[in-house]
């Protein structure tokens, strides 16, 4: 009986000091994101900053040509908007996480918010002046939800296409209505996301690799708020790989 009772506590034990070992493992893991996120928010506050002191001061010291100015301007002005979706992404994920937004919905035209960002977007990352954005988008497509924060989705998924691909390599939107369902998809021609990492992209924080061999710009969060914008919206996505490379990301709107 002594025996049956110690091994009975011997296990209790083991599932014990596995549970905490877990839970301890999961909190070092967050504490690492978190550190992370702050490590690439600092990184990404500073270097548009940086850069747009700079134009300012070229302008402000050097006998500059119109045409010359005009360019500083514009590249500031792309830096001033890369802060800009920086802070409305961490004001998103921070009303989500407080669960204090309400996700308000309204009628509204996604053919022209589309259009427009795809509009704003374009050019960002090619110097050669060339469109490296290709949309085929449906008129008059109307849908029921919140502007915000879907403007948020459609930005953070081009974005994410021109970011994760050569400069100057295409990427395709499309926007239409089938089957009393919207589409909307984005494809790339980029580095591609690995079949165990696709499932976990849409995780707060969460980049792959690690912050050494990133070179890319981010902050883990712009999947995460996608996934949490659309889930209240009852829209559905998933990510496939393009062909020869690069990946698609397919967002589906339910019945109209
Ligand atoms: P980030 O700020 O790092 O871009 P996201 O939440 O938008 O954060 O994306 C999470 C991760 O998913 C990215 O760090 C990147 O590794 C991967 N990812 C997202 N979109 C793409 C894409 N179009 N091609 C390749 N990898 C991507």
């Amino acid at each position: 009986m002594v025996c049956g009772e110690g091994s009975i506590f011997v296990i209790i034990l083991i599932i014990g000091a596995f549970y905490l070992h877990r839970s301890i493992n999961k909190e070092r893991k967050l504490q690492e994101q978190k550190k992370n996120f702050l490590l690439s928010v600092t990184h990404e506050l500073k270097s548009p900053l940086a850069s747009i002191k700079l134009l300012l001061q070229t302008i402000q010291k050097r006998d500059l040509t119109k045409v010359q100015i005009k360019d500083f301007i514009d590249k500031s002005l792309l830096d001033i908007e890369r802060l800009d979706d920086m802070v409305e992404n961490m004001l998103l994920a921070s009303k989500i996480d407080n669960q204090s937004y309400t996700f308000p919905k309204a009628s509204f035209n996604l053919s022209v918010l589309v259009d427009s960002i795809v509009n704003r977007l374009q050019l960002t990352k090619c110097d050669c002046n060339q469109m490296i954005i290709n949309a085929e988008i449906e008129p008059k497509i109307e849908i029921t939800g919140d502007k915000f924060a879907l403007t948020s989705v459609v930005t953070n998924l081009i974005e994410n296409a021109v970011k994760y691909s050569k400069p100057c390599q295409t990427v395709d939107v499309k926007l239409f209505a089938k089957n009393g369902e919207v589409h909307f998809q984005v494809a790339d021609h980029g580095i591609g996301i690995a079949d165990e990492e696709k499932s976990r992209i849409f995780n707060k924080f969460y980049r792959v690799g690690n912050e050494d061999t990133r070179n890319t710009k981010g902050t883990g969060l712009g999947l995460y708020i996608v996934k949490e914008v659309l889930d209240k919206h009852e829209a559905s996505i998933r990510v496939k790989d393009n062909r020869p490379e690069g990946s698609i990301f397919e967002v589906v709107f339910g019945l109209t």
